[in-house]
């Protein structure tokens, strides 16, 4: 049967990494969360002193390129890949709102996406892939054979990261993830390389009103009605 690429884009929280783990698992197909990889250079920078509260050194971490090494491993007890930083696992250190309120920032710089968009698109070469991000129906597959943009609005999708932080033991308020899913968006849609924007040919799925199961078939019946017209 043949191969495609699955494009899924969309804001913050609505659930991209829950559905294409899901999908990657039912058809056999690698799955890449480009977010890990973003995360992963900004715990980079705070662990080596390029981000903070109130500074971000551009040059010293543009310099420190060479030097990340990003890799994921299949967790075959997990069932999915996570994310190894020069060859340590960081995947519960990324997933921090620490790590959420410094990423946006990073992702804005141009030699960053640069590293990162290569990367995604040599994993990408022998298709058999779903990558969820907010470039990749744009920037890393603007000929992937299928694109998702997933929408749902931001108190549906920060009360969802809230109870998943809150789940794992963080103690954050509502009022905090709220913000840093509305600062998150602005930064992401606004910035000047690959902001977050919906590819002409991507089809719209908003998960307000969608259960996990329920968006799961229907982009399942897309992916299969794609592969059977290829
Ligand atoms: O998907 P996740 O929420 O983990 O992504 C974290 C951040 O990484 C996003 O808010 C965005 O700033 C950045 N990102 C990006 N391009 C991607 C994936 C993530 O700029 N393809």
């Amino acid at each position: 049967m043949k191969k495609i690429i699955v494009a899924i884009d969309g804001f913050s929280s609505t659930g991209k990494s829950t559905l294409a783990k899901q999908l990657a698992k039912q058809l056999g197909y690698v799955y890449v969360d480009t977010g890990a990889m973003y995360r992963a250079v900004a715990l980079f920078a705070m662990q080596n002193n390029c981000i903070g509260v109130d500074f971000l050194d551009k040059g010293k971490l543009v310099d420190s390129l060479p030097f990340i090494k990003l890799n994921f491993k299949f967790n075959p007890e997990l069932g999915f890949a996570e994310m190894y930083l020069n060859d340590v696992n960081v995947e519960t250190e990324i997933r921090t709102l620490e790590v959420s309120n410094y990423v946006s920032k990073v992702a804005e710089i141009s030699e960053v996406r640069a590293k990162l968009v290569e990367q995604q698109q040599e994993m990408g070469k022998e298709k058999g892939i779903i990558m969820d991000g907010r470039d990749i129906g744009t920037v890393v597959f603007p000929k992937a054979e299928l694109k998702i943009f997933m929408t749902a609005g931001a108190d549906t999708r920060a009360q969802r990261r809230f109870d998943e932080l809150q789940a794992k033991g963080d103690a954050v308020t509502y009022e905090e993830v709220l913000k840093n899913v509305v600062d998150r968006d602005y930064v992401d849609t606004h910035r000047e390389d690959s902001p977050l924007v919906m590819a002409e040919d991507a089809i719209e799925i908003d998960n307000s009103y969608l259960n996990r199961k329920e968006q799961f078939d229907v982009v399942l019946e897309l992916i299969n009605d794609v592969i059977e017209a290829e």
